[in-house]
């Protein structure tokens, strides 16, 4: 697979049935157990599906050849992936995680992470002599990063944070379901591990809780891993690995479209008198866009934040006018959303009251204009 264009694997995205039936998308088996002879397993390989079922393989293998990886494992949701990395580590693991990040997997650090005994540090990323200086060698077992990062969209250089890493004897994991392997390849860049919350730009449709975790190579880190998958039962269930599927053959068409309707959306806001900042990686004005450049390929994804004049008040006003912008959580789905991001972070968020993260839909770029220009009034 990996001899086609991302936009080749992703339309056929290997889907066919060719040897029972013929029909052009394969069936959904939902056998949770399989025939296997009395000295153990069958040659199909399938046993029992919280080890894996016929459905599965075909996600997995068009998501490995997108990121260009060794192996892949579907999760029940991006949180069930990146927790299983994180248990893959030692007890008392030292990890460097960004300040500006999914704030999910930030409480969860917080609050299980620290209770296992792990030592997690924030630092700002965007700084690479302060990752350098966080980094204990010998001791620090992972860099974290997640570029564009939520809700900023700053880009952390992954070339140099693999460097910085692999130096210390740590591994770099990115989470790059913002970015999503279209724009950016993570392993590329030296990342050891890939995560996705395929729940977003992967499926697309606003319909799927599906996570994702990819190796640059199998090893014994990455087979603790996939035993996490197994044993904690994470495994992705059948209809939303054979939905997941069905929205990713369409990925490369709605990243386009959102990327170019992003950039749009960016620029009307600069100038617009109620508008204090704009936060996107295609703008020149925003601190990540030169690295953006070198980062990012085919442009700089759906995701937008503004910081509205008048902070809370005033951001939650424009919230409540839009009739194209749906307020609500999440990103990556075909149809707009709009949230004031603190709000839903807590009392400890470090965004601005008036930040508004847009996640840019594939509706008609005007329509989002205008209606985002009536609601900012
Ligand atoms: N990573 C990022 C960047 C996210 O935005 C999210 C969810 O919002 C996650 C991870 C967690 O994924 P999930 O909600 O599928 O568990």
């Amino acid at each position: 697979m990996r001899q086609y264009i991302p936009d080749t694997i992703l339309a056929q995205g290997t889907c066919h049935d060719p040897d029972s039936t013929g029909a052009v998308i394969p069936p959904i088996h939902l056998a949770t157990t399989f025939l296997r002879p009395p000295e153990g397993y069958s040659a199909t390989g399938w046993s029992y599906s919280r080890y894996g079922y016929p459905g599965l393989e075909q996600p997995e293998a068009t998501l490995k050849a997108l990121e260009g990886a060794a192996d892949c494992r579907l999760f029940s949701s991006g949180m069930s992936a990146m927790t299983a990395v994180m248990l893959a580590l030692k007890p008392g693991a030292h990890c460097i995680f960004p300040i500006d990040m999914y704030h999910g997997m930030r409480t969860w650090l917080k609050r299980y992470a620290a209770h296992w005994g792990m030592r997690i540090e924030h630092v700002d990323m965007t700084d690479l002599d302060v990752v350098r200086a966080a980094v204990v060698p010998g001791t620090t077992a992972i860099v974290w990063a997640e570029t564009p990062s939520n809700p900023h969209w700053y880009l952390y250089d992954l070339a140099a944070l693999a460097d910085i890493a692999h130096a210390a004897g740590a591994r770099l994991v990115v989470d790059n379901t913002v970015a999503t392997p279209l724009l950016t390849q993570p392993l590329a860049f030296g990342a050891d591990i890939v995560v996705h919350s395929a729940t977003k730009y992967l499926n697309g449709h606003s319909d799927v809780l599906a996570g994702a975790a990819m190796t640059a190579a199998t090893n014994e880190f990455w087979e603790r891993v996939c035993f996490n998958r197994d044993y904690h039962g994470g495994i992705l269930g059948q209809f939303p690995a054979a939905l997941l599927m069905r929205g990713m053959r369409t990925l490369h068409l709605r990243i386009e479209r959102a990327s170019e309707s992003a950039m749009a959306i960016a620029t009307a806001c600069l100038d617009h008198p109620q508008v204090e900042t704009v936060y996107y990686p295609g703008l020149p004005s925003h601190p990540g866009h030169a690295l953006a450049l070198r980062q990012m390929a085919g442009g700089f994804g759906g995701m937008v934040s503004i910081v509205v004049k008048g902070g809370l008040e005033a951001a939650e006003r424009v919230m409540t006018r839009t009739r194209i912008w749906k307020p609500a959580t999440s990103l990556g789905g075909v149809e707009s959303l709009i949230e004031r991001r603190a709000a839903i972070e807590g009392a400890d968020s470090h965004v601005e009251p008036g930040l508004l993260r847009l996640s840019v839909g594939v509706e008609a770029v005007s329509d989002l204009i205008d209606d985002l220009k009536t609601a900012l009034g």
